[in-house]
């Protein structure tokens, strides 16, 4: 018979395969689990990512399936007429799989009134433990990024395409995406600003439903529409200031972008 691994050699072979959280005390079946995931991936799969163009209606993931957690999160996200409403809705939502791993919810943080809203990815370890978007590193350098261009939070609105970090910080997956994405739609028309930058691959593929690389999309701009809107947002994508850290050359693009994105601002800046 072999010999079990001592705790320490046990830990430190977890480690090595990736597992680097204990996300509960017993052990989850998953296959008795799949009904739920299925059918969110159901909506996920019909329903385009959040529009670009007009919706006539609801999402056919929702309205094919008038039970699943897609349609759950748009009848909960669309009875809510203020943000604080909406953050209290996202609170007794439970349908996201992320919800199970995270300690905390993370919604939004900045200006409910700001004409410029920014989506990133999801939380991290920071934002977790913070019950605040962007205030890890990625957040002080979007921070100090801003303030280059003369922006700070009391400008802007900063939230994510999913509210719950996802273990280990790995990208949030499509069912993950599809069950929050009522709630970051329910959010921008609640704010209703003039601007929406998507900051990053995962927000620029679910806003602007477009499959380019952000590099292919910057400095372009794509309505978003949504049938609550009063007239389109105009949005644009650049990169996650996660990425800049990773590559600090391609900060000049980013801050390019923003000088382009502040000119915007101006340019269209409500006459008194
Ligand atoms: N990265 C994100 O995309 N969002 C955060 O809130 C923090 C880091």
């Amino acid at each position: 018979m072999t010999d079990p691994m001592a705790p320490r050699e046990l830990l430190a072979w977890y480690l090595d395969a990736g597992v680097d959280e204990a996300i509960g005390e017993q052990p989850v079946d998953r296959y008795a689990a799949k009904t739920i995931v299925e059918s969110a991936k159901d909506g996920a799969e019909r329903a385009p990512p959040t529009p670009a163009t007009p919706m006539a209606e609801p999402p056919p993931s929702a309205a094919q399936n008038p039970s699943g957690p897609v349609q759950t999160a748009y009848d909960l996200a669309a009875a809510a007429s203020s943000v604080d409403a909406l953050g209290r809705a996202l609170e007794t939502f439970d349908d996201c799989p992320l919800k199970k791993t995270a300690t905390n919810l993370v919604f939004c943080a900045g200006s409910e009134s700001a004409r410029l809203i920014l989506i990133g990815e999801a939380p991290g370890a920071e934002e977790d433990r913070q019950v605040s978007p962007f205030v890890g590193p990625s957040g002080k350098l979007l921070e100090r990024m801003l303030a280059s261009v003369g922006l700070d939070q009391t400008q802007v609105l900063i939230s994510n395409t999913v509210f719950w970090r996802p273990p280990g910080n790995r990208t949030p997956t499509m069912v993950e995406i599809a069950t929050c994405q009522p709630f970051v739609e329910r959010l921008i028309e609640l704010v209703d600003p003039e601007f929406l930058v998507a900051l990053g691959g995962a927000a620029a593929k679910s806003l602007l439903a477009r499959n380019e690389s952000v590099g292919k999309l910057r400095g372009k701009w794509f309505p978003y529409s949504t049938p609550r809107l009063p007239r389109p947002v105009q949005a644009t994508a650049t990169y996650h200031p996660a990425y800049l850290l990773r590559s600090p050359a391609q900060k000049r693009a980013v801050w390019r972008d923003l000088l382009a994105i502040k000119k915007k601002l101006a340019d269209d800046e409500p006459q008194m």
